[in-house]
């Protein structure tokens, strides 16, 4: 029995074992399973390196674990050594562990558009938006990146690319909210250096979810814009690791379903 999980602390609200669960049923992968894993930072690496010999052949990392995997793996993508931080753990012969990040590939997958020449703004300089820099510069586009702590922005533009910008924002083809700003119903035009018309940003992906849509994607959706939101983010990067792992197309709207806590379709 093919066993995967997602390591968290804390990780009880996690949405991906009913995404990957419910695509193993979807595709007939019967003998999968996929469990939570709520782990201590301490016990981060002892329990990775355990997981091989107990049916795991991956796991999903997730806060605070991202940069312990990326520091533990045996061998890491150029993804996870440019961004530091591995989201998707594949355990191979004799427990060697291979580190991937699929928020980077998962992020453009859910861009509606080819990022390649053009601008993208991305707002916040932390762990996500560090792998959001990484994949739109992969991509071909041009980067801006402002956060509230401006030499956090600084460090991660000397270490990855792109451009710092200070408020007020300029305009881009692309407007990316990687700042924890929505999760607790902060109100995005106080913290973030926006206008609540939101003008000048054709396309918004807000990273951050909760059970309905941000203040600042019902902004953007009545401003007009083409929004994707933080579920589908979620969405896309699980569909890369269930693809590592089981090696068969994730059966995406089974998994959206199942991340918005719907029925999944057959
Ligand atoms: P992180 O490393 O802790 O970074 C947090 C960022 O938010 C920093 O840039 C921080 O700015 C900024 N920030 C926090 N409070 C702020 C405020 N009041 N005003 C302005 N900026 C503020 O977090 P992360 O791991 O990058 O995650 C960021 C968000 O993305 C979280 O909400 C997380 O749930 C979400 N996320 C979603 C997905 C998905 O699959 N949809 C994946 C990853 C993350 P300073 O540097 O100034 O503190």
């Amino acid at each position: 029995m093919p066993i995967c999980g997602v390591l968290g602390w804390p990780v009880r609200h996690s949405r991906s074992p009913a995404m990957h669960e419910a695509g193993y049923a979807a595709l007939g992968l019967d003998d999968w399973r996929y469990q939570l894993l709520p782990v201590p930072p301490e016990l981060f690496e002892e329990t990775v390196r355990g997981l091989p010999g107990v049916g795991f052949v991956g796991a999903n990392v997730t806060i605070p674990h991202k940069e312990a995997a990326a520091a533990l793996a045996d061998e890491a993508t150029d993804a996870v050594r440019a961004i530091g931080a591995a989201n998707t753990l594949t355990f191979g012969p004799g427990g060697r562990i291979h580190a991937d990040n699929t928020d980077a590939p998962g992020f453009i997958d859910a861009v509606p558009f080819d990022p390649a020449g053009r601008t993208a703004l991305v707002l916040g300089a932390g762990g996500s938006a560090r792998a959001v820099v990484w994949a739109l510069l992969r991509a071909g586009a041009e980067v801006l990146v402002w956060n509230r702590t401006s030499e956090r922005a600084e460090r991660l533009c000397a270490e990855i690319g792109g451009r710092v910008v200070q408020a007020p924002l300029p305009a881009a083809d692309l407007l990316v909210n990687t700042t924890s700003v929505g999760l607790r119903g902060e109100d995005p035009f106080n913290a973030l250096p926006l206008s609540d018309a939101i003008n000048g940003y054709p396309c918004l992906v807000d990273l951050v979810y909760g059970s309905g849509p941000t203040a600042l994607v019902s902004a953007a959706q009545a401003a007009g814009a083409t929004v994707v939101d933080g579920l589908e983010i979620l969405v896309r990067q699980g569909a890369r690791s269930f693809e590592r792992w089981t090696g068969r197309a994730a059966p995406l709207d089974v998994f959206r379903a199942a991340a918005r806590g719907e029925t999944a379709a057959a």
